[in-house]
C-alpha cells in the first residue's frame, strides 16, 4: 500500500477512535467501542481481500454519524465525498423507531452501492461473531436468535459482493444457537 493510502487509513482510524472515545460495546466485558470498527476494517482487508482504501476508511468510520456527534459535513471535510457517501449509506435514521430501521436495512441492502454492501456485510459478520462468541450482556437466547435471523435477511440483499466474506457468514450460520 502506498504511503499516502496508509496515512489516509490511519487518519480515519484515529478520527474514529477519538469520536468513539468513552463508548463501550454491549458485551459482558464492555469492550472499547473502537474494537468494532477496527474489526470490520481488518475483516475486509485480511479475510475479504478488499484493498479499496475508501471502503476500509468507511468501515472505520461507519458508526460515527449514527452513534457519535459526528456530522456528514465533518466526514466530507476530512475524508471526501466518496467515503462520506458510503458511511451515509450504512447509517440508520435514528429518528425512526427501531423496528422500522431494521426493516429498512433489509429493503436498502439490495440497492446499496458495491462499497456500502461490503461494509454492511462486514458489519453483520462482526456482530454475529460477537453474538456467538461474547454476546451482549443480558441478551437471552431468543434475542440473539432474532438478531441472527435479521442479519440473514440483510446479508441476502448483498450477496454477490464478496464470495469469501459470504462464505465466512455462511460458516458462522452453522454455529448459530
Ligand atoms: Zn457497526
Amino acid at each position: 500500500m502506498s504511503d499516502s493510502r496508509i496515512a489516509a487509513l490511519l487518519r480515519a482510524a484515529s478520527f474514529a477512535a477519538e469520536k468513539h472515545r468513552g463508548d463501550r460495546r454491549k458485551d459482558a466485558d464492555a469492550s472499547p467501542y473502537i474494537n468494532h470498527p477496527l474489526a470490520l476494517a481488518n475483516l475486509l482487508a485480511n479475510e475479504g481481500g478488499v484493498d479499496d482504501v475508501d471502503v476500509l476508511r468507511a468501515a472505520l468510520l461507519h458508526d460515527t454519524i449514527e452513534d457519535t456527534q459526528t456530522t456528514d459535513e465533518e466526514l466530507r471535510e476530512h475524508f471526501g465525498a466518496a467515503v462520506a457517501d458510503i458511511v451515509l449509506e450504512v447509517t440508520d435514521d435514528k429518528k425512526l423507531p427501531k423496528e422500522e430501521r431494521k426493516r429498512l436495512q433489509i429493503v436498502h441492502a439490495a440497492h446499496a452501492s458495491h462499497e456500502a454492501k461490503l461494509v454492511k456485510l462486514a458489519d453483520k459478520i462482526c456482530n454475529v461473531r460477537d453474538i456467538l462468541g461474547s454476546p451482549p450482556a443480558g441478551w437471552p437466547l431468543e434475542r440473539r436468535r432474532a438478531y441472527i435471523d435479521w442479519a440473514v435477511e440483510v446479508v441476502a440483499g448483498v450477496r454477490g459482493v464478496n464470495p469469501a466474506l459470504e462464505a465466512i457468514f455462511d460458516e458462522l450460520m452453522r454455529h448459530r444457537p
